[in-house]
């Protein structure tokens, strides 16, 4: 009997019209977990080097964590994998939701999709069958209109994975959405469905996750439910959500304003948790998660109505499309944030190419000529809704914006690459560098391009006896370190946050469910472990599992030409902050090229940051040396 795992991986070809099934044994899923273990696996198993990104050759892989499902605290997660089409690098995007837990109800772990579809299809996958189902009458509708139609189709309880126009045009900011509101948000891997002519994989199972012990997940999640309100970070999550953010980065001076032009916004409460909450009709929650951190917004207003089954605006969406284009006003962003979420672009990667277009207008770079006679200035409010829906459909000046802004930048000239702010050809997230310095290594090392979630942010260990500080005391990290600093201590806590970020995504737990970031502990998450799937495993074995699932990515890259020359930062990052009360404050070169060495050193990366042999052999991955 195997337990947190169903033993099945679905490979279906939609060239060939036809799938089968994987059978894998215990080790596999001791080795490698799942999330992306499993995905980068079949990822270099399958994508030949140098494969196109949007050929049919590109392979897909959907795979849920080992707790995924499991009625365990926050267990809703997913990664989904491919070669890039943004970033050309492997793909890799997470999500939480309902989708994943319903796959592994279903009788499959994980899919892997190959191929091309002649004409649009969708895969319905119902307690073990697989039925590959024309997807003409929902092909070129929006998410919510395809939700409606493919539930209707199917059945109530049937569980929506899908692209909207942004993913079928193949916008390569394209993302994917479950159940209207969990984004696999991105690397562009809509864009790769869309390429498939694979418009949605609907799922529905009736065999909940077998459990070596039943009840201790769901006892852990009755814990955090009860005693979420006395954990102060939990609780603000709970309470604000991420949007709680804006006025805490804005008030320490590293709120992304205008293209990063500067950092501190004046009228960032109007986009602040406290503005959303008049139009917050609802929190929500992702499968078995007590935290809820989820907005639901609603406006009634004739002239920007904004339909709530699409979920509310995250902290990143209010800055990306905010503050970073100089927008104060709440109820457009969450309206922009509901266009993007019809048509399945990714908020991040999209409000920093606009803010990139927007800089390159105001430097002259870029003319009314060029746009369309669109007025493309910061503060412009009559815009926004025009240039995302320009973006998904790849009309007029949308169809620049639709390569996102590196490619863009290589539209305009050299020049204008001093204002891009990408790593890998992938939009910074919404968090300075300059303030927390763990991010210079996070974004630069991240093997699919800029992501504020390669590790945990340099805040929360900054004091001893912080909640950060305790949770991670159990990894030996004994010493506090300012945010600031980019020393070889702050190298070590970004190595070994990275450990633990990628081994809850192989886990398939949310990062806000549990330490450094929340209210489960590390312990506590061992002895989950423990209970879902009978093993006697420990924290090490964990997350050498996840550093397995980190040097493979590496690997696939290694593959493709990737080298340290990619590890780098757009250069704005290096000027001094402008405005507020870090003006001045920049990171210095030579410092953060030092601390990458570090890094390296100590992560068994050579000097191009490609796996040594050892690192190889101490992870069992020696399959991957050639
Ligand atoms: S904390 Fe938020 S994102 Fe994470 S599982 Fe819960 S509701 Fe979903």
């Amino acid at each position: 009997m195997s337990y947190g795992y169903t033993g099945k991986i679905l490979e279906i070809d939609l060239t060939a019209g036809t799938h089968n099934v994987l059978k894998m044994g215990e080790d596999f899923y001791r080795k490698y977990l799942g999330g992306p273990g499993i995905a980068t696996y079949f990822a270099l198993k399958n994508i030949t080097p140098h494969t196109e990104p949007l050929s049919p050759d590109n392979v897909l892989i959907f795979a849920t964590g080992i707790l995924t499902g499991s009625f365990g605290p926050a267990v809703p997660r997913y990664t989904v994998c491919a070669k890039s089409p943004l970033t050309d690098t492997i793909g890799k995007s997470e999500a939480g939701g309902f989708w994943g837990p319903e796959l592994k109800k279903a009788g499959y772990d994980a899919i892997i999709v190959r191929g091309k579809a002649k004409d649009p299809v969708y895969v319905n996958i119902a307690d073990g069958a697989v039925k590959i189902k024309s997807a003409a009458a929902v092909w070129g509708k929006d998410t919510l209109e395809t939700q409606n139609a493919l539930e209707q189709a199917e059945g109530e309880g049937t569980r929506v994975l899908q692209i909207g126009p942004g993913g079928e045009n193949q916008v390569l900011m394209a993302n994917i959405v479950n159940e209207l509101g969990h984004f696999n948000g991105r690397n562009g891997l809509g864009a790769v469905m869309g390429s498939k002519n694979l418009k949605a994989i609907v799922v529905k199972g009736s065999e909940n996750v077998p459990c070596y012990d039943k009840e201790f997940p769901k006892d852990l999640s009755r814990w955090v439910a009860k005693n979420l309100k006395d954990h102060a970070l939990a609780y603000g999550l709970y309470w604000n959500g991420t949007p709680g953010g804006i006025t805490t980065m804005n008030a320490n001076g590293s709120l992304p304003t205008k293209n990063w032009q500067e950092s501190v916004f004046d009228r960032a409460e109007e986009i602040g948790a406290q503005s959303l909450e008049k139009i917050l009709i609802k929190r929500k929650g992702c499968f078995s998660c007590p935290v809820r951190c989820k907005r639901v917004v609603e406006s009634k207003d004739s002239e920007m109505p904004i339909n709530p089954a699409l979920g509310g605006p995250e902290y990143e969406t209010l800055v990306c499309l905010g503050s970073n284009l100089g927008i104060g006003d709440i109820k457009l962003v969450s309206k922009a944030n509901e266009l993007c979420n019809r048509y399945t672009l990714d908020t991040m990667s999209l409000g920093m190419t606009i803010s990139f277009a927007m800089e390159c207008y105001e430097k002259g770079f870029l003319t009314k000529e060029d746009t369309g006679g669109i007025e493309l200035t910061f503060g412009n409010e009559d815009i926004l809704l025009d240039l995302i829906r320009m973006t998904a459909f790849k009309e007029g000046f949308g169809k620049d914006l639709a390569l996102g802004s590196y490619r863009l930048a290589q539209q305009l000239g050299k020049e204008t690459e001093n204002f891009l702010l990408q790593v890998k050809k992938q939009e910074l997230p919404a968090h300075d560098p300059r303030v927390k310095a763990g991010l210079a290594l996070q974004y630069a090392i991240s093997s699919h391009g800029a992501d504020h979630w390669f590790a945990q942010h340099d805040t929360l260990y900054t004091e001893k006896g912080s909640s950060g500080m305790q949770s991670i005391a159990q990894l030996g990290v004994a010493e506090p370190v300012p945010a600031d600093e980019l020393s070889a201590q702050k190298a070590k806590l970004i190595y070994y946050t990275h450990l633990m970020t990628i081994m809850y995504d192989c886990l398939g737990v949310c990062i806000f469910g549990y330490a450094s970031r929340s209210i489960v502990s590390l312990e506590k998450l061992a002895q989950l472990v423990e209970a879902v799937t009978g093993w006697n495993i420990s924290m090490w074995e964990m997350l050498k599992a996840g550093e397995r699932a980190s040097v493979m990515m590496r690997s696939f890259n290694g593959r493709e030409g990737f080298t340290s020359s990619d590890d780098v930062l757009p250069p704005r990052v290096y000027d001094g902050i402008t405005n507020g009360p870090r003006r001045g404050e920049k990171l210095n070169e030579a410092v953060f090229t030092q601390a990458r060495e570090v890094y390296y050193q100590m992560a068994g990366l050579n000097e191009q940051g490609l796996p040594t042999i050892s690192k190889l052999a101490e992870l069992e991955i020696d399959w991957l040396a050639e």
